[in-house]
Order: C-alpha cells, then structure tokens, then sequence
C-alpha cells in the first residue's frame, strides 16, 4: 500500500482548533512539523537520485520537481515515514521514502509507479539501483511506459489513483 495515496486532505482550516491541538500533540510526541517533513522528504528524495542515479533520474528528474508528504500515523504509531513523489509524465512517477527499523537504522525505498495496459490500476516496481531502473525501462518502452497486465498475478490493483501534484495538469492524472 502506498502511503501518499492514503492520505486523505486535511478536513479543517490551518487556524482552526483542531490545527493547534495537532501541532500541540505532535510536538508532545516529539515529531517535526508537517512542512518540515514535507521539506525533509523532498531533499532527501532529490539528494538519493543524485548519489544513486547519477546518469539517469539525476539527469531527467529536476530536484524542484519532488513534492514531500508527511508521515502517516495509524493508532499513534507512525506507520509510513514522510515520503516525496516526482511526477515523470506518461502516467509514470516516482515515490521515494525511508524504511526505517532499528537493527538496520534507515534505507532509502524509491519505487516506479506505471500504468498498468488494463487501464484500471497501476504496478509498483521497487528500483534498487541504475540498472534495474535501466532494464524496467526498456522492458516498459514498447508500451509507452506501461506495465503489461498479468492475468494470472494482476498487480496493478494496490495502487489505483494518481497522486495530486501542485502545478501538473489535470490530464496527467487520469491513466487513459
Ligand atoms: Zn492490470
């Protein structure tokens, strides 16, 4: 499940009663303020495609062009860490978050979101390095940068909505 696509848009004014007492409680429980993990989650998007994929995203994708989520908390406990997506055209985009575990302290998660031939969803792709990125690409260029549906082992159906990115147009989020 993707966390960016969880969240739902904040229901109260940024003045409201409601906003203060979140800040209060977040502060209580020692957490960063939503603009900074938003901003957090940009850099730290932008700075791994550009120690990891020098040659490819770091090129192509703009480090303006992140948008940062905050966390999301599930029964007080933080269930997905703040995460950043870039937009990359053609339906594709990119979510970049940390899974953090105490053995292993925090890794960097970038995963490659394409619209799925089906037309009802989207498939997941977890890239690990240049090269996985290099050959999922071209395995998606005969389909202008969409992932073969699979009868057998469909799964394009966790992700079903693409994220609503500042500044992009409305045509861009429909997968037709
Ligand atoms: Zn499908």
């Amino acid at each position: 499940m993707d966390p960016v696509l969880h969240t739902p848009a904040r229901p109260y004014e940024p003045d409201s009663p409601l906003a203060y007492l979140m800040e209060i409680a977040a502060a209580a429980v020692d957490e960063e303020p939503e603009d900074e993990q938003r901003d957090g989650a940009e850099t730290g998007a932008a700075h791994h495609v550009y120690a990891a994929y020098a040659y490819s995203l770091a090129q192509a994708v703009d480090s303006a062009v992140w948008q940062g989520y905050p966390c999301v908390r599930e029964h007080g406990a933080r269930r997905f860490e703040a995460s950043a997506v870039a937009l990359l055209g053609g339906g594709l985009w990119l979510h970049h978050t940390l899974r953090v575990t105490e053995a292993d302290g925090a890794h960097d998660v970038l995963t490659l979101i394409a619209p799925c031939t089906c037309g009802r969803g989207y498939a997941d792709i977890t890239i690990d390095t240049e090269d996985v990125l290099m050959e999922i690409l071209a395995e998606l260029k005969p389909t202008y940068g969409r992932s073969l549906h699979d009868d057998q082992a469909p799964d394009c159906h966790s992700v079903q909505q693409a994220p609503a990115v500042a500044g992009w147009p409305r045509s861009a989020r429909s997968i037709g």
